[in-house]
């Protein structure tokens, strides 16, 4: 890999797209290996990068292992590509975030390409930062990167979650390394009105799913009153925000027994303790049992994990979906919601829309698309780059 920040300040190399169409005419970040013509270039170089004819299509870094080769970082012909553009970028994403959500002690900070820093994810909790890499050239910067954080939010430790598939097909080493100070195990987090422990070393993701935080709020809103049946919890997010909002009572299902551990002292610690109940089971198991005749709920939230990483996978992923769909609807009271996401990026929204359409027609249940969400505005995407926006969450009316 190409470890020299200087030469980074220059074009290291021009590489040609092949001739023809390529999303990347159009502004979108990505290239792959395929639309390019052969080439020599070390991993973790800045290139420039033409069209067929020779004119300036943009500038950006390049991987030598991934079949993503090249993530423009801009299409400006005036704009170099250097670290010192990440830290403005950096500097920039922290700013808008403090402006956004000026009173979270949990959040995004940077968002990758949404952000204009492909393969660089930071989320903050407290006054912890932890930090993911997958791009050869972020990894490079990192060090830097990290100068600008610290210098910019002063945190007690920051610490780098690298045990990450993507990771292994860059090259990059995948293990986690404190970069600074000594993190805490758990990290003490507030979200409306619920106190979260979170797991920074150890828990899934970076420890919380940030991405749902205006979706736990907008499903909330209909629960007030009523009993919620929180499948695929975690630690406990929708169903504690709904009782947070007035909620009566919830059973939250997931198969990873630590987080319902964590889930049941989240709600200890938030004052729900005797109004939430917890099922450590395979949800596609306990969802059949239940929907054949079990007790109904005002509320049902599915926030399944991706059930697909390739395109080749969507077939199933869709049979995925249809089921758990089915099974929840039937489990919803006359007049109350169902909140179900996909995180699949390969199963875009409309699909989602068809699937959930179809498993409420299997149900005989009428439904009312109430809300059509995605992630929240901490997780920016880019417009041209689709796979930036895995996150869809529907809110429907079910009768
Ligand atoms: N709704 C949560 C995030 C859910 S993440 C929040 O707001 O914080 C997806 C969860 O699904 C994970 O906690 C994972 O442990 C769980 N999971 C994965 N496969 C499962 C299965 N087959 N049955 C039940 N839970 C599963």
């Amino acid at each position: 890999m190409h470890a020299n920040n200087e030469r980074s300040a220059v074009d290291a190399a021009e590489l040609r797209l092949a001739p023809g169409r390529h999303r990347a005419n159009q502004g979108c970040p990505w290239i792959f290996r395929g639309e390019l013509l052969r080439h020599e270039v070390p991993g973790g170089s800045v290139v420039r990068v033409v069209d067929a004819t020779g004119r300036f299509v943009g500038r950006g870094i390049y991987s030598d292992r991934s079949q993503i080769a090249v993530r423009l970082m801009t299409t400006e012909r005036a704009t170099p590509v250097t670290v010192e553009l990440a830290q403005r970028r950096l500097e920039e994403a922290v700013a808008w975030r403090a402006r956004l959500y000026p009173d979270r002690d949990s959040l995004r900070l940077v968002n990758s390409e949404g952000d204009g820093l492909p393969g660089l994810v930071v989320d903050r909790y407290d006054t912890q930062l932890v930090v993911e890499v997958t791009t050869q050239t972020m990894a490079v910067w990192l060090p830097a990167l990290v100068n600008t954080l610290v210098a910019r939010l002063a945190p007690t430790a920051v610490l780098e979650r690298g045990r990450l598939s993507v990771r292994g097909h860059e090259g990059l080493p995948q293990e986690d390394r404190v970069l600074l100070g000594d993190p805490l195990p758990l990290v003490y987090v507030h979200e409306h009105g619920v106190t979260y422990g979170v797991d920074v070393v150890g828990g899934q993701k970076t420890g919380h799913f940030l991405d749902q935080y205006e979706n736990r709020a907008a499903a909330a809103r209909f629960a007030a009153g009523g009993r919620v049946l929180d499948v695929f919890s975690h630690t406990g997010g929708f169903g504690l925000t709904a009782l947070a909002r007035g909620a009566t009572a919830v059973v939250a299902v997931d198969s990873d027994e630590r987080s319902l551990e964590q889930a049941r002292g989240n709600a200890q610690r938030s004052g729900f303790a005797d109004r939430f109940e917890t099922v450590a089971q395979n949800a596609f198991d306990w969802l059949r049992q239940a929907s054949e005749g079990g007790p109904q709920y005002e509320q049902v939230v599915l926030d399944p994990p991706a059930f697909t990483r390739s395109a080749k996978a969507v077939a199933g992923a869709l049979r995925g979906y249809r089921e758990i769909n089915l099974r929840a609807l039937k489990l919803v009271k006359p007049g109350g919601t169902l909140v179900t996401s996909s995180c699949s990026y390969h199963v875009d929204r409309a699909q989602f829309l068809e699937v959930v359409g179809e498993a409420a027609r299997d149900a005989h249940r009428r439904v009312r698309v109430l809300e059509v969400r995605g992630a929240s505005p901490d997780h920016p995407s880019h417009p041209l780059l689709p796979e930036s926006r895995y996150l869809k969450c529907l809110i429907l009316e079910v009768q």
